[in-house]
């Protein structure tokens, strides 16, 4: 292997080559004993050492690895990464292992406390997703035009207004509707105004920034609405569900 890494470090200074894949490259390859330590055996080591540190967690993983090194064979580390990996992979199962025919059943910390289900600990963290939403909310004669939220998306069956989502915060409605000549036609038949309070809502696994728009359009002008979207009367709007924050602002806007 002339010229090539021989060591975890070096292997480790190799673009897109990970913690477990150096490591088990060092051992499998150089006999280096350094500790391969994957999802089987982070599983293993919690169990039967009853850590319960949260392995996704830089202090977690710092004690798993603390352990692992103390733990890998001097002599044979190749054999022992592989017999860990393998022995989580097949005996030691996320779900239901068979702890009775087990070799550690005398000294396993999860089997002794029934703790098999609780360990590793795994706190997964709440990814949350950033929305820019630009309302329109046309106006003729007092009616409103809603449509009903339909699909996958959030508020499905409630009902709220002509919605562009923009990747970041709109600057003007212009960059919002040009990809859209029915609306934009739209636009070009009423007055814009915006609302300029910039409202942010909080979901669960959502931040919404959400800015609004009135677009009120002259009695007298006949408009095709965009597909799905009907005029609602003040009473109708009144009764209509609807998202918080679209009750939110009509009332703030005085409609309601
Ligand atoms: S006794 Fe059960 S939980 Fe403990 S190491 Fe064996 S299979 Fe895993």
């Amino acid at each position: 292997m002339g010229g090539s890494p021989e060591h975890r470090g070096e292997l480790l200074k190799l673009k897109g080559l990970g913690q477990y894949t150096a490591a088990a490259i060092a051992s499998f390859a150089f006999g280096e004993a350094v500790p391969a330590i994957d999802g089987n055996v982070y599983r293993v080591m919690a169990r039967i050492f009853g850590i319960r540190s949260d392995m996704l967690s830089n202090e977690g993983k710092k004690e798993f690895a603390a352990l692992a090194k103390l733990l890998v064979s001097r002599e044979d580390p190749a054999t022992y990464n592989q017999a860990m990996i393998e022995f989580g992979a097949l005996q030691c199962v996320p779900a239901s292992p068979n702890c009775v025919v087990c070799i550690f059943d005398d000294r396993c910390f999860a089997y002794r406390h029934q703790m098999q289900g609780q360990l590793p600990v795994k706190i997964k963290k709440l990814t949350i997703k950033h929305r820019f939403f630009n309302y329109f909310i046309i106006r003729q004669c007092d009616k409103l035009a809603l449509y009903e939220r339909r699909g996958r998306d959030i508020w499905k069956g409630l009902y709220d207004f002509h919605l562009v989502e923009s990747k970041a915060p709109a600057i003007t409605p212009d960059s919002l509707t040009i990809a859209d000549p029915v609306f934009q036609k739209l636009v070009s038949k009423g007055r814009l105004t915006e609302i300029p309070k910039v409202y942010s809502h909080i979901l669960t696994h959502q931040r919404l920034q959400v800015r609004f728009w009135w677009l009120e359009i002259p009695e007298t002008e006949r408009i095709d609405l965009p597909h799905g979207m009907a005029f609602y009367s003040h009473e109708e709007v009144e009764v209509l569900p609807k998202p918080i924050l679209i009750d939110t602002v009509l009332r703030e806007e005085n409609y309601l």
